[in-house]
């Protein structure tokens, strides 16, 4: 239970610093590439901690580490871009990077490297939550290459599906918890 409410502080602490850095950063007249670039990749961590924090709630096997490195991994499309090697798709500041296939890809890796396939997954799962935010501060083309067509969400509900995902997970991960140490002491007491 105790573990439940210290999940629980992070991922409102975290959706708060998320709301946090869209307040302050400066319009996009008074900020540089380098400066929105920073704001942008603190809010796909923070984004990806809430992940990270619901699935430890789960008790599943993926370190942190793994949904954060996956949370920022898809952005290596825009130095690609910076670089002249990509172009962003019509519509969207983003390239095929930003894609649901490439995500996939990411986490089939992990039938592959079998030993390591939590960590592919925490990548892959990370990249999920990346579109999820780039879909709330713009739009990605979560089909590429199949189809060109670019998705897009609001900003307040990135933010309030997000908080509601990780408090569903935090709550199902605490009742699995619950019941672990209930069916315990039961078993104890009729032991
Ligand atoms: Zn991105």
């Amino acid at each position: 239970m105790l573990i439940g409410i210290g999940f629980l502080t992070t991922v409102i602490t975290a959706c708060l610093g998320i709301a946090m850095l869209r307040i302050v950063e400066p319009g996009p007249n008074e900020r540089t590439l380098t400066i929105h670039g920073l704001y942008d990749e603190a809010g796909h961590l923070l984004t990806a901690l809430v992940l990270a924090v619901g699935l430890r709630a789960l008790q599943l096997p993926i370190p942190i580490w793994s949904v954060l490195a996956g949370g920022i991994l898809l952005d290596v499309g825009h130095i690609l871009i910076q670089l002249d090697f990509s172009e962003p798709i019509t519509g969207s500041s983003r390239n095929g990077t930003h894609s649901l296939v490439i995500v996939a890809v990411v986490a089939c890796a992990g039938f592959i490297d079998q030993r390591r396939a939590n960590l592919w997954l925490g990548f892959a799962l990370g990249a999920l939550s990346h579109l999820w935010r780039d879909m709330g501060t713009g739009s990605v083309p979560l089909l590429w290459p199949i189809s060109d067509q670019v998705w897009a969400t609001s900003f307040t509900r990135y933010l309030l599906g997000l908080l509601a995902m990780a408090l569903v997970m935090v709550g199902s991960g605490t009742l699995i918890a619950i019941h672990e140490h209930a069916s315990r002491s039961h078993n104890r007491e009729s032991a």
